[in-house]
């Protein structure tokens, strides 16, 4: 499997550092507010990596945190805790906003098909492992204490930036909102690792430390609880673009320093979701989520389907006539699968293996996801029997997550009850007998023709002649023979 690394700037041949496990670490919401579908399209790419590399055979723990302390709202420490804002605003406590902001964000990821990781932990359970790690950085002269804080000193590194090179849009988000800059720092890229002074004295959570009560900073808590369930080394860290710098730069910083080597070998970085107005922020206030889109009537694995069309390494831009054309693109995929029937025999490997050659090959090539939805249409006109294709269907979609077969099924039904509820339009084969598959497609042909989209009735029409069925139109309804 090839894979683009974002540290060595290169395509790179994914090879473990175990031969019994794969470590993947994700960083994860902060939950101050519901997750934007901009952060999902994240998490949908990720979701896709995880599924993959389990059915790629890989033995893979993965392990996301929940950022509920820490996060200010500029990624280069200052400002005030995201969280604290969140609370405020809606006058709850902070372990309230939490809570019900890290339910929504899993009960978002349900209905995008994506998996819950195998860990997931929140920032506020590990204080004990950024201790550890602060205290040994600081008797290693890797930090330092000024003004009541603890800061990781860049100039000991002689290799910091590491992601730098990523172009100045992208940086920018690092220092949003420009806020004060701190005078403690000694280089202007020191990070904080544990906060006892702020300027934000409300701060609502603070623990005990060998520097005095206070909070930990937002990058080591990605360290801190990466090496608490992986240990000391990592195959494959995740996140957004926005996260390369300076988050995931300081992560790579204190860990090796604190580790004395090389922490992790393979840096997947998801590009951004922009509005045709730019990035989509949850800063910004009004913000598109998960809910909206079912409020104006998608299927959230349409929007899935949108950011599979395109790859992770480049921005998509959303827009709801770009929606439109994935649900509607989404319901025709249905209707094809629905129309199969699954009872015509037995699955053919050969077929099957054929099929799957290519859709791993999309996989294998830095995920190219829209390829793997190309293979869904290769397997809807492969020259094999339905049942084959609804096998093969069902074990791509293991890793799509497009929920395929479900709504097949639904659809089915609909198609069935829509025909008794009309009545008058009966379907019959000339010979007597019965194929659920051949009547949902008559009955999806007569649809089409009600809605005046004869382009589409005669698609089917020739479809089914190209399945050997032959339909003729009868008063109120058709029949169908075998030719
Ligand atoms: P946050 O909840 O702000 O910590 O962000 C959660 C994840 O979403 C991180 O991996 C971010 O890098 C990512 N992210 C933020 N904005 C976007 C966007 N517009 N498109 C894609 N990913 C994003
Ligand atoms: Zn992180």
């Amino acid at each position: 499997m090839i894979l683009y690394n974002s540290a060595t700037r290169k395509r790179e041949e994914f090879v473990p550092n175990h031969p019994d496990i794969v470590k993947m670490y994700t960083c994860g919401p902060t939950v101050y507010h519901y997750a934007h579908i901009g952060n999902l399209r994240s998490y949908i790419m990720e979701d896709i990596l995880d599924r993959y590399l389990r059915y790629a055979g890989y033995n893979l723990k993965r392990v996301m945190n929940i950022t509920d302390v820490g996060h200010l709202t500029s990624d280069a420490d200052e400002g005030e805790d995201k969280m604290l804002k969140g609370a405020r605003r809606e006058h709850k406590t902070v372990m309230e906003i939490a809570q019900f902001y890290t339910d929504a964000f899993f009960s978002d990821c349900e209905k995008l098909g994506i998996r819950r990781p195998d860990v997931v932990e929140p920032a506020t359970n590990c204080i004990d492992e950024y201790i550890k790690i602060i205290t040994k950085l600081l008797d290693t002269g890797y930090a330092y204490l000024a003004g009541g804080n603890v800061y990781f000193d860049t100039s000991k590194l002689e290799r910091y930036y590491i992601f730098n090179d990523f172009n100045a849009e992208d940086l920018d988000v690092g220092v949003r909102e420009g806020v004060e800059e701190d005078t403690n720092k000694r280089n202007k890229n020191d990070f904080v690792l544990w906060f006892t002074k702020s300027k934000f004295e409300d701060q609502a959570l603070k623990w005990d430390s060998p520097w005095g009560v206070g909070y930990p900073g937002w990058h080591i808590e990605c360290s801190g609880i990466s090496m608490k369930h992986l240990g000391d080394d990592l195959d494959i860290h995740c996140g957004g673009i926005d996260n390369a710098f300076p988050h995931h730069t300081n992560e790579i910083a204190q860990s090796e320093s604190y580790l004395g080597h090389k922490w992790c070998n393979y840096w997947m970085h998801v590009y951004h979701l922009n509005t045709t107005g730019g990035k989509m922020s949850k800063s910004k206030g009004e913000f598109l989520t998960v809910s909206l889109l079912e409020e104006k009537g998608y299927d959230p694995r349409a929007y899935r389907l949108f950011c599979l069309q395109s790859h992770y390494r480049k921005s998509l831009v959303f827009s709801w006539e770009n929606l439109d054309n994935a649900q509607t693109t989404y319901n025709k995929l249905i209707a094809k699968i629905a129309a199969l029937k699954s009872d015509d025999g037995a699955v053919d490997n050969d077929a099957y293996a054929a099929l799957r050659q290519k859709f791993c090959a999309a996989l294998d090539n830095d995920l190219n996801t829209s390829l793997a939805v190309t293979a869904l249409y290769d397997v809807l006109k492969a020259k094999t029997n339905d049942a084959t294709k609804l096998y093969t269907l069902a074990d791509f979609d293991s890793v799509l997550s497009l929920d395929l077969i479900a709504k097949a099924d639904i659809k089915r039904e609909e198609l069935k009850k829509e025909a008794l509820a009309a009545g008058s339009f009966t379907v019959l084969s000339e010979s007597g007998e019965s194929d659920a598959a051949i009547e949902a497609q008559i009955l999806a042909r007569q649809e089409a023709k009600k809605a005046k989209n004869f382009a589409e009735a005669d698609r089917i029409r020739d479809e089914l002649k190209a399945q050997g069925i032959e339909v003729t139109d009868i008063p109120h309804g058709a029949k169908w023979r075998r030719i």
